[in-house]
């Protein structure tokens, strides 16, 4: 992370089956940073990934953790299949999160992050007591491992995940802050989410949405390419710049279409950079 440039733009990307070919797939687009995530059933090899950093020059910000079985077609089957909060899978979703962990930092990556799921507001849910002594147990075994542990926002409202977060108490726990989940879920304006969780942001998501439709409970938004969604990416990077923020700008972009993905990729690179300045 030292190498990197302040604000310097990345991808999120998902670990292929041959490490050099998934890096090569990023460094095409003319970076050399990013997120990999690593998918539920996704076998890790330390060395061949640790191999092909090396021979390619290239620096992985944060691992982030995705489970077998989780599913994010509306709120209500994401309440069910992601993350901490379905209580069946919550055991080996926490030995999957150390493998994680014990991986990063066998390839010398700092940090760590994944979507708890929702988590609930009332602190006497027996579900919020369960997840949030799971979260002290992650961060404490990351720490160990010389790294941060980034709960990814959006699915709860910003003063929902803070409140959670004083609950917690652990210093080196962090928010990967990505701004159109907050409208994406419904969940609040991601500007103003910013000015109240900042203290807490290590690394951020270039990603864009419209807010869930009005008639369709339970419904999702629609992710949008960077700039065309409700955003508002200008006010974002200017709100990063105000709050002292000097970490990746990380482009996420989830469409099953990858000649649109791969536009839509560039053309947000452009707008960084510009915005960036
Ligand atoms: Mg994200």
């Amino acid at each position: 992370m030292s190498l990197l440039s302040v604000m310097e733009i990345g991808l999120m990307f998902w670990a292929g089956p041959d490490p050099v070919a998934t890096i090569q797939g990023v460094k095409a687009y003319g970076l050399r940073c990013g997120q990999l995530g690593i998918p539920g059933d996704y076998k890790m090899d330390a060395a061949a990934w640790k191999r092909a950093l090396d021979a390619e020059k290239f620096t992985i910000v944060t691992v982030f953790a995705g489970y077998a079985g989780e599913d994010y077609a509306d709120i209500p089957t994401i309440q069910r299949t992601v993350g901490w909060i379905p209580p069946a899978t919550r055991a080996e979703r926490e030995k999957r999160t150390y493998e994680i962990s014990d991986f990063a930092a066998a390839i010398g990556v700092k940090s760590i992050a994944l979507h708890v799921g929702f988590v609930p507001e009332d602190k006497t849910d027996p579900n919020y007591i369960a997840v949030r002594e799971m979260v002290r147990r992650v961060a404490d075994y990351a720490a160990k491992n010389g790294q941060t542990f980034a709960l990814e926002t959006g699915q709860e409202p910003a003063p929902i995940l803070l409140k959670f977060f004083e609950d917690v108490a652990r210093p080196n726990l962090r928010i990967n802050f990505d701004p159109a989940n907050l409208i994406l879920y419904g969940s609040g304006d991601p500007i103003e989410a910013m000015g109240l969780l900042s203290k807490y942001v290590i690394t951020v998501h270039c990603k864009d949405g419209n807010w869930p439709p009005k008639d369709k409970p339970g419904a999702l938004g629609t992710e949008m390419a960077l700039g065309k969604g409700a955003v508002g990416i200008d006010r974002f990077i200017a709100k990063l710049k105000e709050v002292g923020y000097r970490g990746p700008l990380t482009i996420e972009r989830e469409i099953e279409d990858q000649n649109q993905k791969r536009e839509d990729v560039k053309m947000a690179i452009g707008l960084l950079e510009r915005l960036r300045g």
